[in-house]
C-alpha cells in the first residue's frame, strides 16, 4: 500500500483526510491520497522559489530538465510498473508509450531551447527584441488516461521558461507523479519550484484556479470541466490553455490501402482501451469497400486484447453508451459486455447500423467503443465528420487525396495513412469544444512566458553607420 503525500516546497506533508485510489484491473486499493482542500502553502513555497529559478539562465534550466530525463530513464520500468498498476494499461504500453514519452518530454524541450532563434526585428531606425519573461507561478491540471506523459508535457515547458509549478494530477492516477516528487527530490532538484498537490478536483483543482497569485491554468481533461476552470478564470484575466475532448473520425477512402488502413484505424479506435483523447472512435468508411473493411476490422478486434477501463464509474458510463447505441438502433456486432475478468474490463466493441448524426456517434464515449458509418463521396465525408460539436484530430486513409480532403476536417489536427505519429515541435490542440490554445515546440513555450518587446531607437552615431 502507498501513502501517496503532498509535496509543498521540498517537504512532504499529508491531509487531515485521505482516500482510496483503486486498480482498475482488479478493483483493489493500492494506494491512500491526501485530500488535500487549499493550495496557499503551495502557492507560498512556489511564489519564494520564483525569483531563484527565474534568474537562471535558459541553457542551465535546460541542463536541469536534461538531469530529470536522466533521472526518469533510468527508472524506466518502475516508473512503467506505477502506471500500469494505477490505469490498468499492458506493462509494455506503460513502457512504450507513457514513460518514454515522459522522458522524450524533457529532452525535446531542454534541445528546443538550445536551437530557439532570437526574436530581433529590425526597423530602419530602431530595433526591437522581444524578451520571454516567466509568467510566475503555474497551475498544471492533468487527466488519469496519460498520466505521467500528460503532466510532463506541461512541466517540462513551465520549468523551462522560467516559472515555478503547482502540479494537481487526477485523483484517479496519483502514482507516477508522487514518484517525479521523489526523483526530484533525489536528484537535488531546488525546493519549491515544483509543488505537487493531490486531492479532488472540485476541491484542490478549484482552490488552484481561483488563487489570484497563479498567473496562469494550464489543464487538460473534459470539456465540461474545461468550461468550469474557465469561468472562473477568464475574469481573472489568467492566461489559460484548455485541451479538452474529442470524438474523432477515422475517414476511410474508396482508393485506401487497406493493408495498412485496417491495423492503423484499430489501434486508433482502441489503444490504451480508446481512452486517448485522439482516439478515431467513429469510423466513416466509403460504400465501395465497406464490406470488405468490415470483414477485416472485425477479424482484427477480435485479435485485440485489451486492458480495463480506468475505474467503475467510467465503466458504468461507457456501458451506458452501449445501451444508448442499441435503443437508437444500431447493431452490435462486436463486444459490447463487460468481460468475465475481475476490474472494469469491457470488450472491443463496434456498432454498426447508426446514424452519423446520432448521440452515441457524436459524443465522447473515451473507452473501447467505435461506431461505423458509410458514405457514397468525400463531400459526405467531410460533412459526417464535421457533424460534431468536437474539433481535437482525425485521420484519413487514401493512396492520392487524403491531404485534400484533411483540409477539409474541422480539427486541430489530421493525419494521413497514419495516427498518433507525433513531432513534438508541431502545434497540439483542438478547436470548437475541444478546447483553446495549443501545445508542443514554440506554442508551448509561448503559453508559458510572456513576450515583451524592447523597441531601442538608433541614435544618430548608428544611424549614419
Ligand atoms: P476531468 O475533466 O474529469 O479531470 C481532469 C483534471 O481536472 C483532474 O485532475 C481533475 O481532478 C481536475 N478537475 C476536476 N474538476 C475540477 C475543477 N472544478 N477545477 C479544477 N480542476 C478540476 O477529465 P478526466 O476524466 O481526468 O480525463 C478525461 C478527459 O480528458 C476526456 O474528455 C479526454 O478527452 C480529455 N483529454 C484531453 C486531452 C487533450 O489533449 N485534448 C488529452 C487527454 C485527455
Amino acid at each position: 500500500m502507498i501513502e501517496v503525500e503532498n509535496l509543498i516546497g521540498g517537504e512532504y506533508s499529508t491531509a487531515a483526510e485521505s482516500f482510496d485510489d483503486i486498480c482498475p484491473s482488479d478493483g483493489s486499493i493500492i494506494a491512500s491520497i491526501p485530500r488535500t482542500m487549499m493550495v496557499d502553502d503551495a502557492v507560498k513555497a512556489a511564489e519564494n522559489a520564483q525569483p531563484g529559478w527565474g534568474a537562471l539562465s535558459l541553457e542551465q534550466r535546460a541542463d536541469w530538465l536534461d538531469k530529470i530525463a536522466d533521472a526518469l530513464e533510468s527508472q524506466h520500468r518502475q516508473l512503467a510498473e506505477l502506471e500500469a498498476l494505477d490505469t490498468g494499461k499492458p506493462l509494455e504500453v506503460a513502457m512504450e508509450v507513457d514513460i518514454s514519452r515522459s522522458i522524450e518530454n524533457f529532452r525535446f524541450f531542454a534541445e528546443f531551447s538550445r536551437n530557439m532563434p532570437e526574436e530581433v526585428f529590425e526597423m530602419e531606425d530602431a530595433t526591437n527584441t522581444v524578451l520571454r519573461k516567466p509568467v510566475g507561478v503555474v497551475g498544471l491540471i492533468s487527466p488519469w488516461n496519460l498520466p505521467l506523459y500528460l503532466l510532463t508535457w506541461k512541466v517540462a515547458p513551465a520549468l523551462l521558461m522560467g516559472n515555478t509549478i503547482i502540479a494537481k494530477p487526477s485523483e484517479i492516477t496519483p502514482l507516477t507523479a508522487h514518484r517525479l516528487g521523489q526523483i526530484l527530490c533525489e536528484i537535488g532538484f531546488p525546493a519549491g519550484v515544483v509543488n505537487i498537490v493531490h486531492g479532488y478536483g472540485p476541491e484542490i483543482g478549484q482552490s488552484l484556479v481561483e488563487h489570484p497569485a497563479v498567473k496562469a491554468i494550464s489543464f487538460t481533461g473534459g470539456t465540461a470541466t474545461g468550461r468550469l476552470v474557465a469561468r472562473t478564470a477568464a475574469p481573472m484575466f489568467k492566461k489559460l490553455s484548455l485541451e479538452l475532448g474529442g470524438k474523432n473520425s477515422s475517414i476511410i477512402l474508396d482508393d485506401a490501402d487497406l493493408g495498412l488502413a485496417v491495423p492503423g484505424v484499430v489501434r486508433a479506435g482502441f489503444l490504451n482501451s480508446g481512452q486517448i483523447c485522439l482516439c478515431g472512435s467513429r469510423i466513416l468508411v466509403h460504400s465501395s469497400i465497406y464490406d470488405e473493411f468490415l470483414e477485416s476490422f472485425l477479424a482484427a478486434v477480435s485479435e485485440l486484447k485489451i486492458g480495463p477501463v480506468i475505474s467503475e464509474n467510467h465503466m458504468t458510463k461507457v456501458l451506458s453508451f452501449i445501451d444508448l447505441a442499441v435503443a437508437e438502433g444500431g447493431d452490435i456486432v462486436a463486444g459490447g459486455l463487460r468481460s468475465e475478468d475481475d476490474g472494469f474490463h469491457i470488450e472491443a466493441t463496434v456498432i454498426t447500423g447508426l446514424s452519423h448524426d446520432s448521440r452515441t456517434a457524436t459524443e465522447e464515449i473515451f473507452g473501447p467503443v467505435v461506431t461505423i458509418h458509410r458514405f457514397d463521396s468525400d463531400a459526405e465525408a467531410v460533412e459526417m465528420a464535421n457533424c460534431t460539436d468536437y474539433g481535437l484530430a482525425g485521420s484519413v486513409w487514401s493512396k492520392n487525396r487524403g491531404e485534400e480532403l484533411a483540409k477539409q476536417i474541422e480539427s486541430g489536427m489530421v493525419w494521413v495513412n497514419t495516427w498518433l505519429h507525433r513531432d513534438l515541435r508541431v502545434p497540439f490542440g483542438g478547436i470548437k469544444d475541444s478546447g483553446v490554445g495549443r501545445e508542443g515546440g514554440m506554442w508551448s513555450l509561448g503559453f508559458f512566458s510572456e513576450a515583451i518587446n524592447i523597441c531601442v531607437k538608433h541614435n544618430d552615431l548608428q544611424a549614419r553607420v
